[in-house]
């Protein structure tokens, strides 16, 4: 076969592959937004044929002929198509050894074990949930033994969701980030706590929209190409490619800050997968790399920008015409100071951004030591009620608020925690390398964000997935990712807040 057809070839087979996943995941969406209770049977059904179709495509003779050419002659080909090829032969070598029958079991166990969590966090039950935690330990350490021999199981995991991240790298950027934050937060403890009662009171979820909408056109988002829905808990989806793109938020209509932090942390996840470049779509290179630079662009804008001074005041004014009683007597100098309030607390998800990456290392910690054997799943309520002692100082009232809070492991999703803390680090660094050419502060006060999302849009958006994430960054940076970037910020910035000395 002429390299010419295989690759016309090559395209057709992602354009495909975009379309089940386009299908696929509208129907999730749909789940999670506006389909009716009793509509999920009918959904699984669809699923269920259409993920088959997708494996088959994925796994066939035909697929695997043509990416065992292109394989073979990869160095003749441009950089583009020599990465799709690379990223598609991977995959579909790992999913070659793992034995189909085990690989449908998995999947079955995780279906079911999403809805017994969902019971066991409901019920305060962890013992409902231990065998089925138990079997997606066990799993993930057979599969990881599958597809890498050579490597530690738990490695393998840290690299799905960040190629190239180890427990040793990990080791050393929590080593880091304990020393320097536990000071910090026990200093923090001790000075007068900032009040945030601002942020309390009656916000109608109508009026919470209309500020949700203009939050998104601050932060540049091309609405012609970018949804917001409400669900349970937020998150962003592509459909099909970057010019789909899906945010959703959760109203409290006792507390404001919560669906508004979620819409600029989802609105920097839709920024970056919006940013791809147009050449990407239907290939596999479309969208963001990893789960680690997804982040370092969803906090960015979460709590780098979004809870700086300068943005806080540009925001201000709308945030009062949305809620012209309820903002009455405050300033925006008050608001910035609510929304920087520091606590430890219980649950990951409403962390500020001091204590945040504590929670991601009590997770990190546990899958370590359950992956390695050193602890039974059915010991982790205990171990993790130990942890939140020591590096939160509080203690945990029920599993529910505890060890059952978070639904990753449930879906398998071992060694996805760390990309929140790293990705927190990473932006932190990011932001250092952007002021050298943009006065983001300036931007920020004047409601600009065109400057910042021309700088992420070169070095970060529009590469997707061709280049590895460290090599992303590498070269976004210029220099080796530093973890102090992220703590000497945190530092400089609560120590004004809290009159630190
Ligand atoms: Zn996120």
């Amino acid at each position: 076969m002429e390299h010419a057809q295989a690759l016309e070839q090559l395209m057709q087979l992602q354009q495909k592959m975009s379309a089940f996943g386009h299908a696929m995941a509208l129907l999730q969406f749909d789940g999670g937004t506006t389909a009716p209770a009793g509509t999920a049977a009918n959904r699984g059904q669809t699923l269920a044929i259409l993920s088959q179709e997708e494996y088959l495509l994925a796994t066939g003779e035909q697929t695997v002929a043509l990416l065992t050419e292109l394989d073979a002659c990869k160095d003749e080909l441009d950089p583009k198509k020599a990465r799709m090829v690379e990223l598609l032969y991977k995959s579909i070598r790992e999913m070659q050894k793992i034995p189909m029958d085990e690989y449908v079991a998995y999947s079955q166990l995780l279906v079911e074990s999403e809805e017994v969590w969902r019971t066991a966090k409901q019920n305060n039950d962890f013992a409902l949930f231990c065998p089925y935690l138990e079997k997606i330990f066990e799993t993930e350490r057979r599969f990881a033994l599958y597809c890498a021999p050579d490597m530690d199981p738990y490695d393998y995991c840290l690299g799905k969701y960040e190629d190239g991240l180890t427990r040793q790298t990990c080791d050393e950027f929590f080593s880091v980030l304990r020393a320097r934050l536990v000071p910090l937060i026990a200093k923090i403890g001790q000075a007068e706590q900032l009040p945030d009662d601002c942020l309390h009171g009656h916000f109608p979820a109508a009026d919470q929209e209309a500020l949700s909408l203009a939050l998104m056109e601050t932060m540049g988002i091309d609405m012609a190409h970018c949804g917001l829905a409400t669900t349970e808990h937020p998150f962003t989806t592509s459909l099909g490619s970057h010019f789909d793109v899906r945010i959703t938020t959760h109203y409290y209509e006792d507390n404001f800050a919560s669906s508004m932090y979620s819409v600029i942390h989802e609105g920097g996840h839709a920024l970056y997968d919006l940013g791809s470049d147009d050449s990407l779509a239907y290939t596999v290179l479309d969208g963001g790399v990893s789960m680690g630079i997804h982040e370092s662009q969803s906090r960015f804008y979460e709590n780098l920008l979004g809870r700086s001074l300068p943005y806080v005041t540009h925001v201000f004014p709308k945030i009062c015409a949305c809620f012209p009683e309820q903002m009455q007597g405050y300033t925006a100098t008050d608001l910035w100071r609510a929304v920087n309030r520091v606590t430890p607390s219980l649950i990951r998800t409403e962390a500020d951004e001091v204590t945040y990456a504590m929670h991601v290392m009590v997770r990190y910690e546990l899958e370590k030591q359950v992956m390695s054997g050193a602890l039974a799943v059915k010991d982790l309520p205990n171990a993790w009620n130990n942890l939140y002692r020591e590096y939160l100082g509080i203690e945990v009232p029920s599993d529910t608020e505890g060890v059952l809070q978070d639904s990753h492991w449930s879906f398998g999703g071992i060694g996805y925690f760390p990309s929140y803390a790293l990705g927190s680090a990473y932006g932190a660094q990011l932001l250092a390398k952007m002021r050298e050419s943009v006065d983001v502060d300036a931007c920020l006060a004047r409601g600009d964000f065109a400057p910042i999302n021309a700088w992420n849009r070169e070095h970060i958006w529009q590469h997707g997935c061709l280049y590895k994430p460290g090599e992303l960054l590498a070269r976004a940076l210029g220099e080796p990712f530093d973890p102090t970037y992220f703590t000497n910020y945190l530092e400089s910035k609560y120590s004004e807040l809290y009159s630190l000395t």
